[in-house]
């Protein structure tokens, strides 16, 4: 049989990659993928050319996306992650000129990451004009987070009209990853209360209640919260005002110095982790700091999220820095055995690549590895629809 019958692709366009998979929604099994990284400044100049290129590269495969495409004996589905899903969306959403045309809308909110997320779309349905698109939001999740946890201490009116709220992101993950984490422990979803802490090269934290979320650390736009690579996470606002005002900086300057270079690279001058691990080894004073911070940041997430939730039954890391850096699990919780919190060093040793516990049996606090698949995820949300 032919191996595109049945399965889905799910494409994540960056602002200046795409990375892309052909998977079979039900067993999870990966036909083929891959990433194509620096578009725009490379011999590939935008995503339509980028995605051509994916085309060619499956075709090169034997795998042909168009041959019976949107029957049961073709791909069923393209599944795209959208990062922005403003007030219009709050689930997995069939794709027509109409939702393309909201999504090219919320581009204000997302500037980075929604019109690359359209440039996929758009190339997308003109290749494969026969197959459904679906739009899986990463801010979905996060939608009904209660209004107390979602609003902005600001003008209520201008915030109102202007959609201007906290939204959260990387749902998606948040979401599986809380699901597959009571799964886990054999307990259902809506009687497990725990943190989730996604930890990339983007980082957020969410709080999530009997499988519901009622708190997360990123906002408006995926700048706010935890340290990032690149990006500053929390700061004081007024720390803006000030770049603006005294050092005469301009507003796409400041969203530069925000987003790209702050986080760690900006105290260490390095945003990957395993760089930045060597350069601590190397005694390098910066890069200990930007640590420390990272590390401090995150606690205080965990502190405010263990309050939330008035105590968590688990607690559990995902993502690239997650699932392979046992010593920012080990720092992350250091000293909280008070809180029924404990990481049994053995058995949180190493990369951790299938779900895992790594406390010990008796802790009051589950704290689990569960690696996050967010093409899966999507794959299924849009076979589903
Ligand atoms: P994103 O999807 O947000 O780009 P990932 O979830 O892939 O990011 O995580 C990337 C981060 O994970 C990088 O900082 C990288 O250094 C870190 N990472 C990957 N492998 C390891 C490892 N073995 N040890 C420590 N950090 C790692």
């Amino acid at each position: 049989m032919n191996a595109v019958a049945g399965a889905v692709l799910v494409l994540n366009s960056g602002s200046s990659s795409l990375k892309y998979q052909l998977l079979h929604p039900g067993s999870g099994e990966v036909v083929h993928g891959g990433l194509i990284e620096r578009i725009g400044e490379t011999e590939v100049p935008d995503h339509k050319t980028a995605l051509r290129r994916v085309f060619d590269e499956f075709t090169a495969r034997g795998l042909d996306l168009t041959d019976g495409a949107g029957t049961p004996e073709g791909l069923v589905a393209v599944g795209h992650r959208v990062v922005h899903g403003g007030r219009s969306f709050h689930s997995p959403t069939v794709i027509d000129d109409h939702v393309l045309a909201e999504i090219r809308r919320l581009s204000s909110l997302a500037p980075l990451h929604n019109p690359a997320n359209a440039q996929g779309i758009e190339v997308a349905r003109e290749l494969l004009p026969r197959v459904k698109q679906v739009a899986v939001f990463d801010t979905a999740f996060f939608f009904h987070l209660p209004a107390a946890a979602a609003t902005y201490a600001i003008d209520r009116e201008l915030a109102e009209k202007h959609a201007l709220r906290r939204y959260g992101f990387h749902g998606t993950s948040h979401e599986y990853v809380s699901r597959r984490a009571a799964e886990f422990l054999g307990r259902p979803t809506s009687e497990v209360n725990q943190i989730v802490l996604h930890l990339g090269n983007g980082a957020s934290a969410s709080a999530v209640r009997g499988g519901r979320a009622v708190d997360t650390s990123m906002g408006l736009t995926p700048l706010e919260g935890l340290v990032m690579g690149t990006r500053s996470g929390d700061i004081d606002p007024g720390l803006v005002l000030h770049l603006g005002r005294s050092l005469g900086m301009g507003i796409d300057e400041i969203d530069t110095f925000l987003n790209r270079r702050s986080g760690l690279k900006g105290i260490a001058g390095e945003n990957d982790f395993r760089a930045l691990g060597a350069l601590i080894e190397q005694g390098d004073e910066h890069a200990k700091l930007a640590y420390e911070v990272y590390i401090h940041r995150l606690r205080r997430y965990i502190g405010a999220y263990l309050v939330d939730l008035g105590g968590a039954d688990a607690i559990t890391f995902t993502a690239g820095v997650g699932e392979n850096a046992a010593h920012v699990r080990e720092d992350a919780l250091a000293g909280l055995e008070g809180f029924g919190i404990v990481v049994d060093p053995e058995r949180n040793a190493g990369r951790i690549s299938e779900p895992t516990r790594i406390s010990p049996d008796d802790a009051p606090v589950a704290v689990l590895v569960i690696p996050t698949n967010e093409e899966l995820a999507i794959a299924r949300e849009a076979a589903a629809l």
